[in-house]
């Protein structure tokens, strides 16, 4: 179990080589810089990891106000263990962990949650709501390895994460404007209302990679200093990666999505935190009789994405065409959809009764209708290049918040009300299950690049081909 540790060795080496080199340059000159080199002998450990949350344009108040409500339509839509002595395990475990979580002073108000869902998966709103599927605590080879992944859960809390990655992607121009959304005003023009609160939560639980691997870090700085072996940590992503080569790959880690070098980062960690106290916990009875318990609660079954039942298709488009007025287009759009501005006034998504589906772990996600953005980018409307480029950077802004989306056909121009546009095709995963196609359309104006993704399952785009193209027929730039 060193898989790292000669090369994080050969490092450390090397900064303390250039540290005396230079040391030795100004004790030439100065003569004091001496004590620096006794802290630094080769072979001293390396310190954990520091970690902070990011940038955020939420408070941590914000957080809490949001999570607890994500938290109460979570609780209604997600089927419940409905067994208090797991629920009351899960919380004193959570609890523990939670005393040791660096929260910078802030006091979470935490609580813990079994769900009825055989997905080995876990999440963790803003705030501190916590909800263990039962599948994770079946999954657990021990004790260890649950408080690991609740460890994980609870630094992604601390860390703040949700809300930093709502923060960025709204820097970047916000493919989904979606802050402000979530809010919202009291009119009921919000995010929350229109999605309900779980969906719209959903969006903050789209964690990045590097948010996914300052997570595990944190988690097994927080199992070691509960008394847990920390090597938990490791042995569960390794369960789970070896599971990732069976059929159906592990739910947690499309929520929790891999990065590089996993198990290796955490094994670094561990290192860093110095010797594993010989009686650190690993397992307990208690946990043993609640993974029996657990294991003898009724099954739930769940909807599979695209079965009957699972989700009904929606009405087809009508006929009769509403207008749309933005600040820098308009637009008619089918009379039988909805439409969800984004509060700046700039983008806005057009999608029928039943468009915007839970993706099956909390997700909302457009499945049929319409996107507009607007994104920044600068250059002139009949500027070829940029607008070639200012499309490539919105495609990958895409990309990233959806891993398996592929372009299927590209650079092809056409003409938006007149002006020089570029049209790309792309798939993805439906949240519907199966394919979809994504028709994305951009058209450089003065206040950016606008974009129009049209969305629809592979299977019925052919059915809303001739709507997408009226819509974007009756499109008139300012
Ligand atoms: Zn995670």
């Amino acid at each position: 179990m060193n898989r790292i540790g000669s090369g994080a060795g050969s490092r450390v080496t090397t900064a303390v080589r250039t540290m005396r080199l230079r040391v030795e340059q100004l004790a030439n000159t100065a003569g004091l810089v001496l004590g620096m080199l006794l802290l630094l002998v080769p072979g001293a450990a390396a310190q954990r990891t520091e970690l902070k949350p990011g940038f955020n344009m939420f408070s941590p108040q914000q957080d809490v106000e949001l999570g607890k409500r994500a938290a109460a339509d979570a609780k209604k839509q997600l089927p419940s263990c409905n067994d208090p002595k797991v629920d009351a395990y899960l919380t004193e475990l959570g609890m523990h962990l939670a005393s040791k979580l660096p929260t910078n002073g802030v006091k979470y108000p935490f609580e813990f949650h079994c769900v009825n869902d055989k997905a080995i998966n876990a999440f963790a709103l803003p705030g501190g709501y916590v909800f263990v599927n039962r599948g994770a605590i079946e999954a657990g080879d021990n004790e260890g390895q649950l408080a690991a992944v609740m460890a994980h859960e609870l630094s992604h809390v601390a860390l703040r994460h949700g809300t930093n990655q709502v923060t960025k992607a709204e820097w970047a121009q916000g493919i989904f404007s979606i802050a402000s959304g979530i809010f919202g005003d009291s009119t009921g023009g919000s995010l929350l209302t229109q999605l309900g609160a779980f969906a719209a939560g959903g969006v903050l639980l789209r964690y990045s990679r590097t948010a996914e691997s300052q997570a595990d870090v944190m988690g097994t700085q927080v199992l070691y200093d509960a008394g847990y072996d920390p090597r938990a940590m490791a042995q569960f992503f390794e369960k789970l990666e070896a599971e990732t080569k069976g059929k159906n790959p592990p739910e947690f880690l499309s929520d929790h999505p891999n990065p590089e070098h996993r198990v290796g980062r955490v094994d670094e960690e561990i290192e860093r935190l110095g010797p594993i106290q010989p009686n650190a916990r690993r397992d307990s009875a208690e946990f043993e009789a609640i993974k029996r318990e657990v294991l003898a609660l009724p099954v739930v079954k769940k909807p599979t994405p695209g079965a009957p039942g699972a989700a009904t298709p929606p009405a087809a488009p009508s006929h009769n065409y509403a207008a749309y007025q933005a600040s820098s287009y308009s637009l008619n759009y089918p009379d039988n959809w909805k439409k969800y501005p984004d509060s700046d006034g700039r983008g806005a998504s057009f999608a029928p009764e039943g468009g915007v589906l839970d993706d099956g772990s909390g997700h909302s996600a457009l499945a049929y209708g319409l996107i507009i953005g607007v994104a920044k980018a600068k250059g002139d409307s009949n500027d070829a290049s940029a607008l070639q480029s200012a499309t490539s950077q919105v495609i990958q802004d895409l990309q990233k918040a959806n891993p398996s989306m592929k372009i299927t056909r590209q650079g092809e121009h056409l003409r938006l009300n007149g002006h020089p546009g570029l049209s790309t095709y792309l798939s993805n995963d439906s949240p519907g299950g199966g394919q979809e196609t994504d028709w994305v359309i951009t058209v450089l104006r003065p206040t950016g690049l606008v974009y129009f993704i049209c969305v629809a399952p592979q299977s019925a785009y052919d059915e809303y081909d001739k709507t997408f193209s009226a819509i974007l027929d009756s499109v008139r730039l300012k």
